[in-house]
């Protein structure tokens, strides 16, 4: 066979819908492979990728287009499922075995591609669902095996997640400062990412972690995934409570929602010393008083999903420890549009993962 059919969904315009087109896929070539896509989960910025850019704040946004994104786009960037066909270099994975597939891909030859860090690449991005063609399609051509990770053990379904929000949680918790017993670390948002992370620091730091998220079913969730204290936001003096209860020693503050007023919420309550991850992408301006920096000796750092490496790290260690379940529905592929309009207007409790 010379070359296969993929059935691609895209959306051909910058807002419209996603509709259903055809592609030749020709053999592949050097590390080239081809993944049958078996899970492919929907992510909230697919919305903003489907919209051509994100909001900047003070009225700016990003252009997609500007940065090299071109129409159509088949977005889908948490991509699960089985090699298919293999070009002639290929000796990691071989036919049949069943995959993740890392999204982020750089150029692939600089020494932070080299590094493992693609998605830190300054030369080009080609990440899988934008720049390149992603998972929302029953084929997807991956420009070198060394992107593909064993499921092993794990869900493919939620393995197939991993490639996004783990890493995102993942990468973000590993940013944190060394922690004793005694310290605090404060995540803020409790949704599938934030989750996550409070069950990674759970695992993999030692402080004590307080969630602040105004769902109630979200905080007590998050005691349940090792949080020890949850804080209800929009209560009055929600801040100078958290302080109290931690005796004002917030080590480390994560920002999964990424507002205006999360962000002005992690400066206040880090401690001097302390570090501040921004992770979430609502959007907005970041307003901060300069003087704040010196006198608390902060630090503040953005985390962008993460590396290879991570997504490698992340999956063995969810074989060996229990992470939350964040619900799950799976959906066949058709229903994308509709998948991404329910997205859009909240109605979708954890994650969905579409199948082709
Ligand atoms: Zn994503
Ligand atoms: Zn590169």
């Amino acid at each position: 066979m010379d070359y296969r059919c993929a059935h691609r969904w895209a959306f051909p315009k910058w807002g419209e819908a996603l509709e259903l087109q055809q592609a030749q896929l020709e053999a592949p070539t050097g590390h080239e492979v081809t993944v049958r896509v078996t899970h492919c989960g929907i992510c909230h910025s697919d919305l903003h990728i489907q919209s051509g850019g994100f909001d900047m704040g003070g009225g700016k946004t990003t252009s997609l287009e500007r940065g090299g994104t071109k129409l159509p786009v088949t977005m889908g960037h948490e991509i699960g499922g089985e090699v298919v066909e293999v070009g002639p270099d290929v000796s990691s994975v071989k036919v049949g075995d069943r995959v993740v597939v890392y999204p982020w891909l750089g150029c692939g030859e600089c020494p932070t591609c080299q590094s493992g860090n693609d998605h830190l690449c300054n030369k080009a991005a080609r990440n899988l669902g934008m720049q390149l063609p992603g998972g929302y399609a029953d084929l997807c051509r991956v420009p070198h095996d060394r992107y593909l990770v064993p499921v092993g053990g794990l869900d493919p379904a939620r393995a197939a997640t991993f490639a996004c929000a783990g890493i995102t949680a993942y990468g973000a918790i590993r940013k944190l400062p060394e922690a004793t017993a005694d310290d605090w670390i404060a995540i803020i948002g409790a949704g599938g990412v934030g989750m996550t992370g409070v069950a990674l620091a759970s695992a993999l730091t030692r402080a004590k972690i307080a969630v602040i998220d105004p769902d109630p079913v979200k905080r007590e969730s998050a005691i349940a995934h090792g949080a020890t204290l949850a804080v209800d936001p929009k209560e009055a003096d929600a801040t100078r409570a958290l302080l109290k209860a931690t005796g004002n020693n917030i080590l480390g503050v994560v920002d999964f929602v990424g507002s205006e007023s999360t962000s002005s919420m992690a400066v206040n309550i880090v401690r001097r010393a302390g570090k501040v991850v921004i992770v979430g992408l609502f959007g907005g301006e970041f307003r901060c008083g300069v003087p704040l920096f010196p006198f608390k000796s902060m630090s503040v750092e953005g985390s962008y999903v993460s590396g290879l490496n991570e997504l490698r790290e992340l999956m063995a260690l969810a074989q060996k420890i229990k992470l939350p379940e964040i619900p799950l529905t799976l959906r066949p592929l058709s229903q994308v549009n509709q998948s991404l309009e329910d997205l859009a207007a909240g109605r979708v409790v954890g994650r969905i993962v579409l199948q082709p």
